[in-house]
């Protein structure tokens, strides 16, 4: 029969890690074991509808049999099995999300060592096996099939006789080489070791037939004769899922391990958060906050959600109820004892049970996050680089409703020092006499510090936020204040940053040049709302100011989004002129003289203004041969 190939990505992910130098091949039982335990949750849930009969669920296990002569292990479970197409499916790609997320990260990391901290699973087998072979039969079917495979060059599927359901995975250990000693894999005590380290927690019974001595009959045990060599199968794991352990039992090292084999990560998460609550919810949650996105988190295929069991069953993989939208990045895993058993998921959405867990875990998670940003300030920032972006989207979401859980654990740039800052951190710096808090929108921090809308504020002393990302904006708007301190774009028409005196006198100066002001609005013919004299610039000569809830950052970001709707956005522009820069004595002369001429030096203004902001100019060509001429002038 002709063998089927592996598909290309599987092939090349095969061939790295069966000739990798590796330490960890070990890691294969547990990656094995843990289809097993899978696979009976998969029947387990399943033997959980009435409809279904057949099922002893008393009977799930996992055995382990090494047969040093045949230099075989054999791994079985009665578990779900799998039908024809599913072995063809599972066994022939390697294309599922954990092992391609395995394969960028050895692809960047080039450390070989990483195939030990990351769930593999099946193929890992190949790192002790020069052949495998998997029989398997599908609950509900009476048909078996047989999968062999010796590696990269392919694999051939056949039909086969099996008695019961499940699987059956035989490992044709490899040889011993001078570097390499696999007949470890094929000793009960080696194999217990490994069960206890990486398995323990697995729910069901790992049994495997141990050599014991036992006295023989008659004997008074005082002699080694007395004594004989009998197999007795044993049960290698405890059974206790690592979350109802107690914390106290546990290690930073039991954890790590757990979450990167259970959630595909090859990195420890950034914090491990272990709960048990008793009273009106009896929970035990284990939840682990990631230090890096996962590649396709900020994409539409991201399903958030935690691991949903009650009592101990799997009931749902990602159960999304649990976790609000601002928190989508939290992996892991609730147990419950108060949820039923058979809850379908319509009805577990209306569970009031459910929902008083979910709120008690967003408040911990908060106040997680909350002790993170304050006792390991550089992780949080780690973390907060990969999920900031989620919680300023989650501020603003839901027309503000968290708000309140969400704006202490933000962060920004701002113009005091190079590191960043949060909202409290800044207001504790907030200057006598500063009412509010001064943003300025922008992408890039460098540009930033020089803009002419920031001259006054920062003249002043004031501190300013850079909100350098697009959602920054609509998330402090959203917020409106912070300890009673209100956001102020320095781009905003009015920042109230004048004195009585001042206001007065900018009053009059408008007044005395309002025909010369009026005369370059005109010009500009309703591409501002007005032309105006300036409080905020002090050397600058022009800058783009707008009035209103729009501002001209927010107009750009809407515009970006796909979609038509965008061009119904836009600020309402002002553009503000300096009335002691040189340039102004220079316009009010025109005004007097040559009105062709101020209105090119009206649009020209405009368009500096424009560049200024970063938008972009209406006619560049119509600017060139301006500028072009004037340069001629001199
Ligand atoms: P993963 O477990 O990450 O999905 P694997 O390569 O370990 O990837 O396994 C691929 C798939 O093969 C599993 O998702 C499962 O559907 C199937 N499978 C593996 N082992 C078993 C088993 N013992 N019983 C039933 N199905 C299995």
């Amino acid at each position: 029969m002709a063998k089927k190939q592996f598909k290309a990505e599987s092939k090349r992910l095969l061939d790295l890690m069966i000739h990798s130098i590796y330490t960890h091949r070990e890691i294969f039982l547990r990656e094995l074991i843990s289809n097993a335990s899978d696979a009976l949750d998969k029947l387990y849930y399943r033997s959980l509808n009435d409809a279904v009969t057949g099922i002893d669920r008393s009977e799930f296990t996992i055995t382990l049999t090494p047969d040093e002569a045949a230099r075989t292990l054999t791994i079985t479970d009665n578990g779900i099995g799998m039908t024809k197409a599913e072995l063809e499916e599972n066994l022939g790609t390697i294309a599922k999300s954990g092992s391609l997320q395995f394969k960028s990260a050895m692809e960047e990391a080039e450390d070989v060592d990483i195939i030990g901290q990351f769930g593999v699973g099946f193929y890992a087998a190949f790192m002790v096996s020069d052949r495998v072979t998997v029989t398997t039969r599908a609950f509900g079917s009476d048909e078996a099939y047989v999968w062999e495979s010796t590696g990269a060059d392919g694999y051939t599927v056949k039909e086969a006789q099996k008695a019961s359901v499940g699987t059956e995975i035989v490992l044709h250990i490899k040889e011993n080489t001078e570097d390499e000693n696999y007949d470890e894999f094929l000793k009960p005590y080696r194999l217990k070791a490994l069960v206890k380290r990486y398995s323990d927690y697995i729910r069901y019974p790992i049994r495997m037939a141990m050599p014991q001595s036992r006295l023989k009959e008659g004997c008074e045990g005082d002699k080694p004769e007395d004594y004989e060599q009998v197999l007795e199968e044993e049960t290698l794991n405890s059974m206790v899922p690592l979350w109802r352990k107690n914390k106290n039992e546990l290690t930073a090292d039991d954890y790590n391990s757990f979450y990167k084999e259970k959630f595909h990560d090859y990195e420890d998460p950034a914090r491990v958060i272990h709960s048990s609550t008793e009273g009106a919810a009896t929970y035990n949650a284990l939840l682990f906050v990631p230090s890096h996105a996962p590649y396709d988190f900020y994409t539409r295929e991201y399903e958030k959600g935690l691991q949903l069991y009650a009592s101990g069953v799997l009931i749902m993989d990602k159960c999304a109820d649990l976790l609000p939208d601002c928190f989508s990045f939290v992996k892991g895993l609730v147990d419950s004892q108060d949820l039923s058993l058979n809850i379908s998921r319509e009805m577990l959405q209306h569970d009031r049970q459910l929902k008083v867990i979910a709120s008690r875990l967003e408040k911990k998670i908060k106040s997680e996050l909350f002790a993170m940003l304050q006792n390991d300030r550089e992780t949080y920032e780690k973390v907060f680089k990969s999920f900031g972006m989620q919680l300023k989207y989650g501020v603003y979401s839901d027309f503000g409703k968290n708000k309140e859980l969400l704006q202490d654990l933000l962060l920004f740039s701002s113009s005091e020092g190079d590191g960043t800052t949060t909202l409290s951190e800044y207001v504790g710096r907030m200057k006598e006499g500063q009412e509010c808090i001064y943003y300025i929108c922008g992408h890039d921090k460098e540009k930033l510090a020089r803009m002419p809308q920031a001259e006054l504020v920062r003249d002043r002393g004031f501190e300013l936020l850079y909100l350098t990302e697009d959602v920054d904006e609509f998330c402090v708007r959203s917020l409106m204040n912070y300890q009673e301190k209100s956001f102020k774009n320095v781009s905003d028409g009015d920042l109230g940053l004048e004195t009585e005196e001042e206001k007065e006198e900018a009053k009059k100066q408008e007044e005395e040049n309002r025909d010369l002001l009026g005369f370059m609005t005109e010009t500009l013919g309703g591409k501002v709302e007005a032309v105006r004299l300036s409080n905020r610039l002090k050397t600058h000569p022009v800058c783009l100011s707008s009035e209103g809830g729009l501002s001209i950052e927010m107009e750009k970001v809407l515009r970006a989004m796909p979609g038509e709707q965008g061009e119904q956005f836009k600020a309402t522009r002002i553009l503000e002129i300096n009335e002691h820069h040189a340039i102004f004595a220079t316009l009010q002369a025109l005004f007097d003289g040559n009105r062709d001429k101020l209105a090119t030096y009206t649009k020209l203004l405009y368009d500096q203004a424009l560049m200024i902001e970063g938008l972009p100019v209406e006619d560049p060509i119509a600017f060139s041969l301006a500028m072009c001429e004037l340069m001629g002038e001199a």
